[in-house]
């Protein structure tokens, strides 16, 4: 083993044990022991003390539409990575859709690679996408190392990425199932959607309106009784309705093989504030009222849902018309959402430690990087360095993601990222962003 070459000291390391003060030695990018805060640096060691200011591990968000090549004027791997290391995170997973190619064959994926290798601030890996008649690049796609495959139910929002009716959808999970892949799903039920009220105009209830709970609650149950018949692991994107807890833990106790995320602007945002024209608020499915934003929070206190991941989904100013019907959905939270999210945990009685539990260790565990989100020896030393007491109100102009459009914007968070390290250096010291020395992630072989 080479020696010791950094030693990160804080009196509050969060590790998967507690959050105790201690001393971080890291060599050749790894950590290599977790010692007393007192301990005594080894010979040559650069040594950082953080003081008070807490040692997290670097964040793990699965969930990033970067849009690059195609619609680089959206978001790309420059501006997204950058955003991503000033948040703390250190490992991003690239969404299948919104780029030109879309990530639905091995070829497509090489395009992608190449043009995010000499971009990457962080740590980079991309998720494949199952589309009609596509099911022939799944296979090759999951051997050139994607993570598992991203698929829509309803319309994605983009021509060419089209959904998958039940009979695919049980083609394209009986295929990754057959190699032991994963399938992640945008759950809304296209049935519920045509049925009720189209959006049109500023309103946000309307908007709400036009994508109901039920929507979502069948999707998932369908989901349900498909993995459970196929044996197939599945995981549900961006859950909105906390209706679906009861189902998901349900099958959860009963061993089906799944998993589900939730986002920040689900967990934080309610839809009783969001005033008419805001689309920086539109997403699919959308924010729900206040009292679903609670249950949210009892499936994340019950492990009923698994991790907090961004869906950062940005798009150019022009395309965040007023009306609700005709705007983009995304929303742009990258570089937020772990002030966003502590913010919201603290008022709550949550601690650090669950806030890292769900942002970095549950999704490094979804896309089985083992090597990544958690502070223990063995894993990478990828770290977020935070002040958690201190406060900052969201200027969009001072994000490092392209267009300066945010829901969060004017909203005072707890939680500065003072400095971000990917493999032992640091990448960002709170004002700077390093040259990038990212690197391109494949899902591991025994994941
Ligand atoms: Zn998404």
């Amino acid at each position: 083993m080479s020696e010791t070459e950094l030693v990160l000291r804080s009196t509050r390391v969060v590790t998967p044990q507690g959050t105790r003060a201690a001393s971080v030695t890291v060599a050749g990018g790894t950590i290599t022991a977790v010692l007393p805060h007192d301990a005594e640096a080894p010979a040559g060691a650069q040594v950082r003390d953080f003081g008070d200011d807490v040692l997290l591990p670097g964040l793990v968000d699965t969930h990033v539409h970067v849009n690059d090549p195609g619609r680089t004027e959206w978001e790309g791997f420059w501006t997204a990575t950058r955003a991503a290391a000033a948040g703390g995170i250190t490992t991003l997973l690239d969404m299948p859709l919104n780029s030109l190619p879309p990530t639905t064959t091995a070829a497509h994926l090489d395009t992608k690679r190449a043009v995010a290798r000499p971009k990457a601030h962080v740590d980079v890996g991309f998720w494949g996408g199952a589309i009609p008649g596509n099911v022939k690049e799944l296979r090759p796609l999951h051997d050139a190392g994607v993570f598992g495959f991203k698929c829509f139910l309803s319309p994605s929002g983009v021509d060419e990425f089209p959904e998958l009716d039940q009979e695919q959808l049980a083609a394209a999970l009986g295929e990754i199932a057959g190699f032991g892949g994963l399938l992640i799903v945008h759950a809304e039920d296209p049935g519920h959607l045509g049925a009720a009220p189209q959006p049109h105009g500023p309103k946000y209830a309307d908007f709400l309106a036009s994508r109901p709970r039920a929507s979502e609650n069948d999707a998932i149950a369908g989901l349900i009784g498909l993995a459970r018949r196929l044996d197939a692991r599945v995981h549900v994107l961006h859950l909105s309705s906390s209706d679906a807890l009861p189902l998901i833990a349900a099958a959860k106790r009963e061993g089906v093989k799944i998993t589900v995320e939730s986002c920040p602007h689900f967990l934080t945002l309610t839809a009783e504030e969001i005033p008419d024209g805001a689309t920086e608020f539109k997403c699919c499915p959308p924010i729900r009222e206040a009292a679903n934003r609670d249950a949210l929070w009892e499936g994340l206190a019950d492990g009923t849902l698994d991790c907090i991941v961004s869906d950062h989904s940005p798009s150019t100013a022009d395309l965040k018309t007023a009306d609700f019907g005709a705007a983009w959905g995304g929303i742009s939270s990258l570089q937020l959402g772990l002030p966003a999210i502590w913010t919201e945990a603290r008022e709550r009685g949550h601690t650090l430690d669950d806030v890292v539990r769900w942002m970095a260790t549950a999704p490094a565990a979804l896309a089985g990087l083992g090597h990544k989100g958690a502070i223990e020896p063995g894993r990478e030393a990828d770290f977020a360095v935070l002040a958690p007491e201190e406060t900052f109100t969201v200027d969009p102009q001072a994000l490092q993601h392209r267009n300066k459009i945010t829901a969060y914007a004017g909203k005072t968070l707890h939680g500065v990222v003072r400095s971000t390290w990917l493999r032992g250096r640091e990448i960002h010291d709170g004002t700077t962003l390093a040259a990038p020395t990212g690197r391109l992630l494949e899902r591991p072989h025994h994941a």
